[in-house]
């Protein structure tokens, strides 16, 4: 790529407190030719608030394709783009994805990063573990959803979840992973009535009987840790292979990469079936 390179920008916006828009943002904003967003309603309120008067066009799931190449042509004529969205980091369950995977590679892309409810929450709740894996917005029918709690058992698993759904979704996860599973939350993140929870699922749906669940939630299952419980449930799947007639070495490649559990341990306990 060369200097002349067309150039997109992915702007991080803020989580609600005003204050998180960064310097680099508002100036990289002032200064581009067109400003993709989700709502135009939405981002000129916070737009103007920062003098920022460039033009606006609207960019969402159902228009991204044709948007896409509006955009591509604009930028080959050398006109600088900026996206982003209501809120946060587009493209961290936001549009913009479909934008930078067709322009990757042609274009110049560069973030400007800032605030995003995941990593916010990330940084402000007890983990004993770098690894996590986010989810986004988790399927709403139960059985899909307990399949995604199943396909992270072993990582802490982070979903954005809308007040509405949140009891029903820790009823599941009380359900499927049992009275005592661990999980956080964190509510109105950045904003004056900001909270964050962290215990078993059973105190965290008593605590939501009694307390306010409005606002904006961002939600932590965290990786089993029970290694019996673990070990049974490993066991159980070992014993459907088993009746296949896979081969103990080949039971531990397969659980190992679809569950994450560790080669030796699966194979140990294969072997002792
Ligand atoms: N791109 C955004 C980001 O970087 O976090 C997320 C966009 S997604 C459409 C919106 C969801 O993010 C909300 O429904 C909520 O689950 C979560 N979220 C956004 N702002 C939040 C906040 N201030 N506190 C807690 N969760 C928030």
């Amino acid at each position: 790529m060369t200097n002349d390179t067309p150039q997109l920008y992915i702007v991080a916006t803020p989580i609600g407190n005003r204050a998180d828009f960064s310097a680099r943002a508002i100036e990289t904003l002032k200064n581009v030719d067109l400003i993709a967003c989700e709502d135009s309603r939405t981002s000129a309120n916070l737009l103007e608030n920062y003098g920022i008067k460039t033009k606006l066009s609207s960019y969402h799931k159902f228009n991204e394709k044709q948007r896409t190449n509006e955009f591509l042509k604009l930028l080959k004529d050398n006109k600088k783009i900026a996206l982003i969205s209501d809120a946060g980091t587009p493209c961290i369950s936001d549009p913009g994805r479909v934008l930078v995977n067709e322009l990757f590679g042609d274009v110049k892309i560069t973030s400007i990063p800032g605030a995003c409810a995941v990593i916010t929450f990330l940084s402000m709740i007890p983990r004993n573990t770098e690894e996590f894996a986010f989810a986004g917005f988790l399927p709403r029918v139960k059985n899909q959803q307990a399949k995604v709690f199943e396909k992270f058992i072993n990582l802490d698993t982070v979903f954005y979840e809308s007040p509405n759904r949140l009891i029903e979704t820790l009823e599941n996860i009380k359900e499927t992973r049992g009275e005592q599973a661990k999980v956080a939350v964190g509510r109105e993140l950045t904003k004056v009535f900001e909270e964050v929870k962290a215990g078993s699922v059973t105190e965290i749906i008593d605590y939501y009987k009694t307390h306010t669940l409005k606002g904006e939630i961002v939600c932590m299952l965290y990786a089993r840790e029970n290694t019996e419980e673990q070990d049974s449930d490993i066991i159980e799947k070992i014993k459907k292979l088993k009746t296949l007639n896979y081969p103990d070495k080949d039971i531990s490649a397969i659980l190992s990469t679809l569950y994450g559990y560790k080669k030796n341990k699966v194979y140990k306990l294969a072997l002792d079936l």
